[in-house]
């Protein structure tokens, strides 16, 4: 039967490139993605699935359901759509949500056989305010069965790890005062913020190897000749797991009280985006992907330990169900995420044969779980485990 789902993602190639291919050319920053929304709600419609768009009232979500009418798992594919500023579609993402399209559409050809029901998740602004983070907190994953998502690089790496992530913002409230007649009469935010730097930078002879501070000064004054009444430091706080980032949270807001003390400011802090959790890897789901990739002629030299990745959004629904996020070579030649160079070969040919070869792998991935009770309960033991 997978043969069934070769064949139909291969008849449906030439559409879901001309889709992929639409979006890469009309980049629209997160939240904003009407059009790429439209296109792929459109398509998920076209292919029989019932589509509810606007989860949440997020506008440019959406859920695209295939049930087969027979009991079975929930399988989900996630879908990001969004775009960077000023460079497009420079992180693939344009990529990603025509692998797991196709990928549903794929796996829809054999349900019938297999029971089970099919999700697509389309889940906005993955490179902001990363709408996973609502639909998670809503409890919008809690009967998934398994969560795939694939994201295009320039090698083959097995789901790995992400920080998880808190973005916090520091605002230092002071006295503004003429700085050569009366400096005495100010209290200086400026120098507020500039304490809790150092003191973050104190800190980090203490934190474990697997933590990120890192921070900007959003506003640090108005003129040389003003005391600064009001200055504010943006920072992003990580760490390998939620638990240690709760900590480091603690004693960044101990430096930040320490600095408003020893300057006189009160200080208000804030979360400016929202946060993120580390994503835990299903093992045993990662490892079904893997033979798929090997079954498709990828040798295992090809395929890299997961390593770090920054935060991402997609930390939040692996709190929820099993999931992986495997990253797939899209591209021939050695050109990091958020490059133009990678953005430009990421729109050619090549680029599109390989998300159409990822929607297959996840599609036939999926295919093993439903077919293998054994397996999905090894998968959910695993999770369970995991999240204790
Ligand atoms: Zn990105
Ligand atoms: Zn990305």
């Amino acid at each position: 039967m997978k043969s069934t789902i070769t064949q139909t993602i291969d008849n449906n190639a030439d559409r879901f490139k001309a889709i992929s291919s639409f979006i890469a050319a009309n980049p629209e920053l997160g939240h904003e993605e009407f059009q790429a929304s439209a296109r792929l709600t459109e398509e998920l419609a076209y292919h029989g699935f019932q589509i509810e768009r606007g989860v949440l009232d997020i506008p440019t979500s959406f859920i695209a359901t295939y049930d087969s009418g027979k009991v079975g798992p929930v399988i989900a594919f996630l879908a990001e759509y969004d775009a960077l500023p000023d460079l497009g579609h420079a992180c693939g993402h344009h990529l990603i949500c025509m692998m797991s399209i196709g990928a549903a559409i794929g796996l829809k050809s054999v349900l019938a056989e297999t029971g089970g029901s099919i999700r697509v998740y389309g889940t906005p602004a993955e490179e902001t305010k990363g709408a996973k983070v609502p639909m998670a907190a809503a409890g919008l994953f809690e009967d998934v069965d398994i969560a795939l998502m694939a994201h295009p690089y320039y090698t083959y790496e097995k789901s790995g790890e992400s920080l998880a992530m808190d973005a916090i913002q520091y605002e230092f409230f002071g006295r503004s005062a003429h700085a050569a007649a009366q400096p005495y009469e100010g209290i200086n935010a400026l120098d507020a913020v500039l304490q809790l730097f150092n003191s973050i930078n104190a800190l980090r002879q203490q934190i474990k190897s697997d933590a990120r501070i890192h921070g900007i000064i959003s506003e640090g004054g108005k003129a040389p000749n003003i005391i600064p009444d009001y200055a504010v430091a943006q920072f992003y706080v990580r760490s390998a797991s939620r638990t240690y980032t709760n900590e480091l949270v603690q004693k960044v807001l101990h430096c930040a009280e320490g600095a408003a003390l020893q300057t006189g400011c009160t200080l208000k802090t804030s979360f400016y985006e929202y946060s993120y959790d580390e994503l835990l890897t299903n093992e045993t789901l990662s490892a079904v992907f893997t033979e798929q990739l090997f079954a498709m002629g990828i040798e295992p030299k090809d395929i890299e330990i997961g390593k770090d990745h920054g935060s991402l959004d997609l930390g939040n629904v692996s709190t929820q169900c099993p999931t992986i996020h495997p990253f797939v070579k899209v591209v021939d030649e050695k050109h990091m995420l958020h490059t133009k160079e990678f953005r430009d070969l990421a729109m050619q040919e090549p680029a599109l044969n390989a998300m159409i070869f990822t929607a297959k792998a996840l599609a036939y991935t999926a295919y093993e779980v439903l077919n293998s009770p054994e397996l999905l309960s090894k998968i959910k033991a695993e999770f369970a485990a995991e999240k204790k």
